[in-house]
């Protein structure tokens, strides 16, 4: 049959040409866009861009000065923070320190009423889910900022929410921790099917956890994808200089075919991908954008020649910076070991990329420069 399962909530969100202003500044600018049931989606971008006040509105503390937020297609105008199906994560916990991490847990059922039996069977069902049984006789002060993390994960669950908003909060934990939650956060994500909503200026962040993120600047999303598709298609000079690495060259338009295109630069005219399904005219000025990791020794296409300047080596990867006339280049090379050396200041590198690895976009806002 063709009826979806009953205990299958529509868990999705929808915004609809949501923008924010503040006086006559506007925070967000025309955001419309779906968050499907049970992914997890970030909005990435650098500090300002309006991620939290996008955030702030789809879970009531604020409304939109224009457009709609549904939740589970139901139009939250006029629905409270307390009556959305939503909980909020920030940077600071806010946990209570000096009580037990099972009392902390259960908080909010506290609130609402819940039996002290059911509060303690629902406490240690989250302990479990958060894989730290058996701690809720603990003080809280007494855990470390990872397991503080994920005790607040389980506070913000048990009350069964439909949307988890979480704002940063992996940014106060050091490196390692950082990078070992994103695996906790993602594991505890499948397992409960809550739709995750992740705000964060970390590249890394979003790229490894998300299903898809939105990349944002200046209160506009500038493109929404798959974090491959964000990485390898980016459809603007912002997007393709804020996530990853990325050399840009200038130049002037010879030539386009559908998706290819030629693009005279100093360095010699080099062919590339056409970013974002644009059009453009002979003599029209563009940027050419091209990763470090996909600039290669060797390769016959799109070939040139540049000098060796400085490197810093970092382990598996030696970042070689080289130039080429008035361009620095930064060029990744995958470390060869004893069997292979990258060569000394001053060489001249041969260097060539794939047309399709290289993308052609307007001339815009570099995110370096922002
Ligand atoms: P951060 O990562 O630094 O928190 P963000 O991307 O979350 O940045 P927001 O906090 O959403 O950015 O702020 C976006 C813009 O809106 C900023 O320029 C901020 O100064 C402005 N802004 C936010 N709230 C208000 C307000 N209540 N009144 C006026 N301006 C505001």
């Amino acid at each position: 049959p063709e009826t979806s399962p009953v205990n299958s909530p529509d868990r999705s969100v929808l915004l609809d040409h949501v923008s924010i202003r503040f006086g006559n500044f506007t925070a967000v600018d025309n955001a419309n866009l779906k968050i499907n049931s049970g992914e997890f989606f970030s909005f990435l971008g650098p500090s300002g861009c309006g991620k939290t006040t996008l955030l702030r509105c789809i879970s009531g503390f604020s409304d939109p000065t224009e457009g709609r937020v549904l939740i589970g297609a139901k139009d939250m105008k006029g629905v409270g923070p307390n009556k959305r199906p939503t909980a909020l994560i920030f940077q600071h916990l806010a946990l209570f320190p000096l009580m037990s991490v099972a009392d902390n847990i259960a908080f909010p059922l506290e609130v609402r009423g819940v039996s002290k039996k059911e509060r303690r069977r629902k406490a240690e069902e989250l302990l479990d889910m958060i894989a730290l049984p058996g701690i809720g006789d603990k003080k809280v002060s007494e855990l470390s900022g990872g397991q503080k993390q994920r005790v607040a994960i389980a506070r913000a669950l048990a009350v069964q929410p439909d949307i988890l908003l979480l704002d940063e909060p992996l940014s106060a934990l050091d490196l390692k921790l950082r990078q070992h939650m994103r695996t906790e956060l993602r594991a505890i994500q499948q397992q409960v099917g809550v739709t995750f909503i992740y705000i964060t200026h970390d590249q890394g962040e979003a790229l490894t956890m998300s299903d898809r993120v939105a990349v944002m600047s200046k209160g506009v999303i500038e493109q929404v994808g798959a974090p491959d598709q964000i990485y390898n298609r980016p459809r603007s000079s912002f997007v393709a200089s804020f996530v990853g690495e990325n050399n840009a060259l200038k130049g002037v338009v010879k030539r386009q075919s559908e998706d290819m295109a030629a693009l005279e630069t100093p360095m010699g005219t080099f062919e590339a991908r056409v970013g974002g399904g644009r059009k453009y005219k002979p003599g029209d000025e563009a940027l050419l954008f091209v990763r470090p990791e996909q600039l290669v020794p060797g390769q016959a296409e799109n070939a040139f020649q540049a000098t060796l300047s400085r490197q810093e080596f970092e382990g598996a990867t030696n970042h070689v910076f080289a130039r080429a006339g008035d361009t620095e280049l930064r060029v990744s090379m995958v470390n060869a070991g004893l069997a292979g050396s990258v060569g000394s200041k001053g060489d001249t590198l041969s260097l060539g990329f794939a047309p399709m690895n290289a993308t052609i976009l307007p001339v815009g806002q570099i995110a370096s420069e922002a």
